[in-house]
């Protein structure tokens, strides 16, 4: 069978929300599934390699990969740039793989601009009082741009309003759970798998593959 485009998953949501630990439960729970490697200039955290979670770059070398056009997209968070690399991307979705890109609003915006086939989840806290409280917990930051931070908040909340779809961020398991149901329900969309699956069905009589798969 004509394989698939994979899914371009954009997830994102406001500042703190915890939307790394829901990428990264759900990348070890779901076999297939690949992360975009985002470049960053900000320096690695302990533990975080380069390649894996990021690649860490100076800002010289994140210009020049702006200005050659290799990325799909990039912001500037917190005082440091960060961008996907758009080689990466392509190949995967290319090849039929899923990719999750785990950006910020601002990344998220413009790659739902460019991709409008794209799938794009946001993550929301329970409650304004728990958002607070996490963007507080993350303490790298002084006073003053925390309380920037939370004044900005439902501004930041308002924007879930234009995504596909909202997971909120209360437990873990099950905010994996729902990013999960959401990938096999758009795979089966007319408009992707489900589509050719029909047409299949019509022009050979089975949705099952006759060609035979060891190439005697
Ligand atoms: P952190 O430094 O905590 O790993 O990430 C900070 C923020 O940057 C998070 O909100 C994360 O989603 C966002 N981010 C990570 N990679 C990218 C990227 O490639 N593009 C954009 N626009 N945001 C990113």
């Amino acid at each position: 069978m004509q394989r698939s485009r994979g899914l371009l998953v954009i997830v994102t949501g406001p500042s703190a929300v915890g939307k790394g630990a829901i990428c990264r439960a759900l990348l070890e729970r779901t076999p297939g599934v690949r992360f975009s490697v985002s470049m960053t200039t900000r320096p690695p955290r302990p533990g975080e390699r380069h390649g894996v979670e990021y690649y860490f770059v100076t800002k010289e070398e994140f210009e020049r990969e702006i200005q050659s056009g290799g990325l799909l997209e990039w912001a500037e968070v917190y005082g440091n740039y960060y961008g996907t690399p758009r080689r990466q991307v392509e190949e995967a979705l290319e090849r039929g793989e899923d990719i999750i890109l785990d950006i910020d609003l601002v990344g998220a915006n413009t790659v739902k601009a460019k991709y409008p086939d794209a799938v794009s989840v946001f993550v929301i806290p329970p409650s304004m009082a728990e958002l607070h409280a996490r963007i507080r917990k993350r303490g790298s930051e002084s006073e003053e741009a925390v309380q920037r931070r939370l004044q900005e908040a439902p501004r930041w909340v308002e924007q879930g309003l234009t995504y596909q779809y909202v997971v909120v961020n209360d437990d873990l398991d099950k905010a994996v759970a729902q990013l999960q149901a959401i990938l096999i329900a758009e795979k089966c969309r007319t408009s992707r798998q489900g589509g050719q699956l029909i047409r299949r069905l019509l022009e050979r009589g089975s949705i099952e593959d006759d060609e035979p798969s060891d190439h005697r």
